[in-house]
């Protein structure tokens, strides 16, 4: 999408344009990095995760006012929050409003126009307490090592993994393993203050931990009962395994368990920061569009989906070609 802003515009998340706002450093946000040549806007935190700190030239814009919000969503995750002749705009990107053990939640400041991630759009998307499902992992997690097993908590390699690490240091006092690409960002956390306690994978340290029973944390696709398998046989003792992911609440995985630990929005949220944001007119994208709208509408909000190649106008609110 592109926000066409008095003379000049800005790709949100995208790479149409020469000036690109980067709201945070997973794969499906990064094209303007990967295009190169743009102007960039984004976190530092964002740059360094991401593996551009001091590849980019910063984005600047004449006559408009532009402020960055944090979203909560992963480390350096930021909203877009722009401003022309009195009228303000908002692109949340991924956010969620809950603090979690390694990020705050999101800012909300009033706003004419929102522009909305709607990933979890849909009224029975609702999670349980982020406490709660910490405690319940933990537990789990603590149950199995008891018996003797080795213990595999799938999460993305950016934001869910520290998250993962944080919990295993926090709940259970323990430093988990780790597997390369988690320690990499592992590694841009710490540089930006947040503290995780770890073991990298193919050190002296986690060669001794591996001979007995002990906790990993692995990207999504090894925490699978087809992995744990082929674990099994090399280690010649039990493996289980769990994935943390909001789609635990409607998709079966291959795991021993799935425990739904999100850093988006659920439903509750999305209508929370909208009534607090109380835009007068609402754009959904990226996810449950169709139902988000239709749910705001029914709240009595202006709400409609945009296609991520749209263009946005600020200075007039309204949906171009
Ligand atoms: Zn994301």
């Amino acid at each position: 999408m592109n926000l066409e802003m008095g003379e000049t515009s800005i790709s949100l998340d995208g790479c149409g344009r020469a000036n690109c706002f980067v709201s945070h450093a997973h794969s499906d946000h990064v094209a303007a990095l990967r295009a190169g040549g743009k102007s960039i806007l984004a976190s530092d935190e964002t740059l360094a995760l991401a593996g551009y700190s001091d590849k980019v030239s910063p984005l600047k814009l004449d006559g408009v006012s532009i402020k960055l919000l944090n979203s909560g969503h992963i480390l350096g995750s930021r909203q877009l929050r722009a401003e022309l002749d009195g009228e303000s705009f908002v692109y949340t990107g991924d956010f969620k409003l809950h603090d979690s053990l390694t990020t705050k939640g999101a800012e909300v400041e009033k706003c004419d126009v929102l522009l909305i991630e709607s990933t979890y759009g849909s009224p029975e998307m609702v999670f349980p307490e982020r406490d709660f499902v910490y405690s319940c992992m933990a537990k789990w997690v603590r149950s199995n090592l008891e018996r003797g097993a080795i213990v595999m908590l799938g999460g993305y390699s950016i934001g869910k993994a520290q998250e993962l690490v944080k919990l295993a240091n926090q709940y259970l006092g323990i430093s988990p393993v780790v597997e390369s690409n988690i320690e990499k960002a592992c590694s841009v956390y710490e540089k930006f203050g947040v503290k995780l306690d770890r073991i990298p994978v193919r050190t002296d340290e986690a060669e001794e931990v591996l001979k007995h029973e002990f906790l990993s944390i692995v990207t999504p696709s090894s925490a699978s009962r087809s992995f744990c398998g082929k674990l099994e046989g090399i280690y010649n003792r039990k493996v289980v395994c769990a994935v943390a992911s909001g789609w635990a609440l409607r998709y079966a995985y291959s795991a021993d368990r799935a425990f739904p630990l999100s850093d988006h929005a659920d439903f509750n949220q999305l209508i929370e920061y909208v009534e607090r944001s109380s835009p007068r007119k609402i754009y959904c994208t990226h996810g449950e569009t169709v139902r988000l709208a239709s749910e705001l509408r029914r709240r009595g909000y202006d709400a409609k989906t945009i296609s991520k190649a749209s263009q946005m106008t600020l200075d007039e609110f309204s949906e171009g070609d």
